[in-house]
């Protein structure tokens, strides 16, 4: 059974990042924010206590209850979602690896995604493209085999890549067998100074500013055949038994990095939503009109007593879905229900926020409107609102619905 008391450690672990996240991360918040670059003297700090590496990573994945990684991603992510995403960034990379590679390529690429704390270094996990975001089973990037030299040559440009071209590994999702869609396809690891691989445009986004997206060119990318996560001999049964199977084979990799990250992508929302609340509670108090403060009015104090149900209900769901990844896995979509609750409460909590902060919570001197901006790229990475919808909706009623 589900226990969601929090054990010693996980307690402690709590308090440190939160800690960290009052002293380090919320002051750069608005700087990296208004310089939209990516926040490399607080990565390097965070790694320097223990916060950005393999270590820190290994740890809370190991974690049976499943639970501190929310934990801890909640605590970051209420010190900022731009800082928290160039923290968390590489964990897509990591779980791409350690989720599709064998032993073997889990211990040499993923400690490369960190570096060490006196040479910090990122990931990207790299599958959408720009015709293909919620789609990707249409990838167009293709990984052909050269069994001449066994390396296999990657084509392609990839769209909307967190630390795109700023990694020091790249892990690109390619059609290997396009007929077959997304069980035609592989993950590859591109290692560090791969010739062929480069950073497109950067974009310039309504949130999560310090965090890097950008595209990622693929140019005749060869790279040697071990950086095939899985092995050659794994694809090329997969392959046959998708032939064979059509339909019914495998999920397809991207897929399933993408079902086991949710729980702690809802908790990245998570945390955005519990900063907005609890500032726009103490904001609430202090704030008088109509001579008494605001929280006594009614209609403030019964948004502030929604907000804090419906982030507590995200809560609990994203703990769930964690749980049951580490014990017994997803039935009906709890992973999806878990990012889809807590995105919408992100963005719901965060507008309700600027509401009660007035006319101050819509400028740039409170930080409730970052809170909103950021809140909102919640709905739409790693499978937007109606994608989680669709995943759930064919979870409980076993049909393939469209
Ligand atoms: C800041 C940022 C960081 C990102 N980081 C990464 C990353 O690190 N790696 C990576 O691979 N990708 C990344 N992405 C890409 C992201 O995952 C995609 O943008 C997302 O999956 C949506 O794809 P799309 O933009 O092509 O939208 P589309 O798929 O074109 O969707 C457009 C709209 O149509 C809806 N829609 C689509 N299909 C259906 C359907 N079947 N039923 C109902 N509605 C549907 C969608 O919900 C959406 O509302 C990032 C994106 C952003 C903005």
């Amino acid at each position: 059974m589900a226990d969601f008391s929090l054990n010693d450690d996980q307690q402690q672990l709590k308090d440190w990042i939160h800690q960290f996240a009052v002293d380090v991360i919320r002051p750069a918040a608005h700087e990296w924010d208004e310089a939209e670059e990516f926040p490399w003297p607080i990565v390097q700090e965070a790694a320097k206590v223990g916060l950005y590496g393999l270590d820190f990573i290994m740890n809370a994945m190991g974690d049976q209850t499943g639970l501190t990684l929310p934990v801890a991603i909640e605590e970051i992510f209420w010190g900022d979602a731009g800082i928290g995403m160039a923290i968390m960034g590489s964990g897509l990379a990591a779980a791409g690896i350690s989720g599709n590679g064998t032993p073997e390529q889990v211990m040499e690429w993923v400690p490369q995604c960190y570096g060490t704390p006196d040479d910090v270094k990122v990931g990207a996990f790299c599958v959408s493209e720009p015709d293909a975001g919620s789609d990707v089973s249409n990838l167009r990037t293709r990984a052909v085999y050269d069994e001449a030299k066994d390396e296999w040559v990657l084509n392609g440009t990839k769209a909307w890549i967190t630390n795109g071209g700023i990694a020091n590994v790249h892990v690109v999702v390619a059609a290997v067998d396009p007929e077959l869609k997304g069980r035609g396809q592989a993950s590859f690891v591109v290692p560090p100074g791969t010739k062929g691989l480069s950073q497109g445009q950067k974009y310039k986004k309504h949130g999560i500013k310090a965090s890097h997206t950008a595209e990622v060119v693929l140019d005749d990318v060869r790279v040697p055949g071990r950086c095939l996560l899985g092995g050659k001999e794994k694809l090329d049964a997969k392959l046959a038994r998708a032939r064979e199977r059509g339909k019914s084979g495998e999920a397809q990799p991207a897929m399933k990095t993408f079902e086991a990250t949710r729980p702690a992508v809802g908790a990245q929302a998570l945390g955005i939503a519990r900063a907005a609340y609890e500032y726009a509670l103490d904001y609430a108090k202090e704030r008088v009109a109509f001579g008494k403060p605001i929280v006594m009015h009614q209609a403030i104090a019964f948004k502030l007593a929604n907000m804090a149900t419906e982030i507590d209900a995200a809560r609990l769901l994203i703990w769930r879905a964690a749980w049951l990844a580490r014990n017994g896995g997803f039935k009906n979509g709890e992973g999806s229900m878990s990012k889809y609750k807590a995105s919408e409460v992100a963005v719901r909590v965060t507008e309700e926020a600027i509401q009660i902060l007035g006319g101050y919570g819509y400028t740039r001197e409170y930080p409730v409107e970052r809170w909103h901006r950021d809140a909102k790229i919640h709905t739409i990475f790693e499978g937007t609102s109606e994608i989680q919808q669709l995943v759930i909706a064919r979870a409980i009623s076993g049909m393939r619905v469209e």
